[in-house]
């Protein structure tokens, strides 16, 4: 054999031997089918989340005002419908709306726990209004489904949160360790009045939390194919928010005569531009960890592919990059949310300006956004700016083998038979990235499986599902 092909053959050898090895490393997480529990069917929680429904707390926009009546309503239904949480616990109201209740547990040495919900809902659309099925604010429940605005997004955790408390406060429990439960009322138009002034307090007061809980996450047997599993996918991190502007401004004219180029005409190849390629992709470690956990349940070659990123990572960045819900969670991503230009049909505008929204990355900042638009653009008749209010910086992750991951992996083990926990990274934003900064551990996740219509038409939410988060927060605040 001459040695060329000798030096080939051992290559081969050893790339073959690298491949497999990695591919035998990863292995299926064992379920817990033996340890589940039953999980009462819950009617009475349902009458309550479809009474929530009905009580319209609306967050319009960030600078509508809301119609404060309806939150009055809503926390008249909260002090009527869970007596013991309002006289047992220590209740604490921020800006009119929000709620913190302090459960005191046995153990004072022991750092709280954190829960949170928000109460406000997203608005329909006069015009989607008469594609649902049952009218949006009806809080119908029609056999296994309670219907409406917010049954998912997020009244049903907040319902689940305070019927858990409240059937545990009527068998006179005591937590273990101190619980704080936090109600925001404006998670829809960024949580500025509620979770973010909250979590200023828990700051002043020195509250250190040692694990904060919020929506997020669920239970999913749809989009993982081929894992024959149902996956639940805990959110261990979390995308940063920042909006960027970019406006021309060219001296108009009458439409009759125009210049070859107009300040639309120079925003519009603005916005193509940006739109035409992407921020450099990462693979952060929530997402490598659920890439990871699915492969491992795959055919040989997906986790042959995924054991081997080195070798493969192009090729697993390319299929991700077709759907748009795994692009996201590998890519900022950025899309015009707002064009403004024109006053009159035969007025050339002198201004155009557009808003792009971004999700930030872990791993990339507003700055960098900034820079990727510039560059794109490359030209300078378009000004570049970001805006600073509603700016939040991606944060830091929470790592999957910290004990708050651990202990939700084991509860949601005994809820949901034969099922496979992973970490994952959501794309949306949540009121607990206030808590992010100082709490390692902050988690998403809500027991609710295939969740249907948030933000959307025909929201609705199954009983059995807000039974099994009912059961899931009890076994949270039965924590040690
Ligand atoms: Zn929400």
């Amino acid at each position: 054999m001459k040695m060329p092909l000798k030096i080939f053959l051992v290559g081969l050898i050893i790339l073959i031997a690298v491949l497999m090895f990695n591919t035998f490393s990863l292995k299926s997480t064992a379920s817990a089918v033996s340890n589940t529990i039953d999980i009462p069917r819950d009617d009475t929680a349902a009458l309550h989340l479809s009474e929530a429904i009905q009580i319209k707390t609306v967050s319009f926009g960030d600078t509508l005002p809301i119609d404060t009546s309806e939150f009055v309503k809503f926390r008249m239904f909260m002090e009527k419908t869970y007596p013991l949480m309002h006289t047992k616990l220590e209740k604490q109201t921020f800006n009119q709306f929000s709620y913190v209740f302090k459960w005191t547990g046995k153990d004072s040495t022991k750092a709280p726990f954190v829960l949170m919900a928000h109460m406000d809902v997203v608005p329909v659309e006069a015009i989607a209004e008469s594609k649902w099925t049952y009218p949006s604010f009806s809080g119908k429940i029609e056999k296994d489904t309670i219907w409406g605005r917010g049954a998912v997004d997020d009244k049903s955790s907040a319902i689940a949160i305070m019927e858990a408390t409240e059937q545990m406060l009527s068998n006179n429990f005591t937590p273990e360790r101190t619980f704080y439960l936090c109600f925001g009322h404006d998670e829809e138009i960024a949580g500025k009045r509620g979770a973010n002034i909250i979590s200023q307090w828990f700051k002043e007061k020195d509250i250190k939390p040692a694990f904060v809980l919020d929506e997020g996450g669920m239970i999913d047997t749809e989009r993982f194919k081929d894992v024959q599993r149902p996956v639940a996918v805990i959110a261990t991190g979390e995308k940063g928010f920042v909006n960027v502007d970019i406006s021309v401004t060219i001296p108009g004219g009458h439409s009759s005569q125009p210049e070859r180029e107009t300040a639309i005409d120079v925003l519009n190849k603005a916005i193509v531009n940006v739109r035409q390629k992407q921020m450099p992709s990462i693979i952060t470690a929530p997402v490598q960890s659920l890439l990871e956990k699915t492969a491992a349940e795959q055919s040989f070659f997906k986790r042959m592919a995924i054991a081997n990123m080195w070798l493969f990572g192009n090729m697993i960045v390319g299929s991700m990059e077709e759907n748009k819900q795994t692009n996201a969670m590998i890519h900022t991503t950025l899309v015009p949310t707002i064009v403004k230009a024109g006053i009159k049909d035969n007025v050339i505008p002198s201004i155009a300006s557009a808003t792009f929204n971004s999700r930030i990355l872990p791993g990339q900042t507003s700055d960098d956004v900034v820079n990727f638009v510039k560059s794109a653009i490359n030209d300078e008749r378009v000004t570049v700016k970001k805006q600073t209010i509603s700016l939040m910086e991606a944060s830091s992750s929470t790592p999957s083998d910290h004990p708050s991951f651990q202990m939700l992996e084991s509860i949601t083990q005994k809820i949901v038979p034969n099922v496979l926990v992973s970490p994952y990274l959501l794309i949306g934003a949540t009121d607990s990235r206030y808590f992010r900064p100082f709490s390692n551990a902050v988690l998403n996740f809500t027991p609710m499986q295939n969740p249907k219509g948030f933000h959307g038409i025909d929201e609705r939410i199954g009983v059995t599902d807000l039974s099994r988060m009912i059961s899931f927060y009890k076994l949270v605040l039965s924590e040690k």
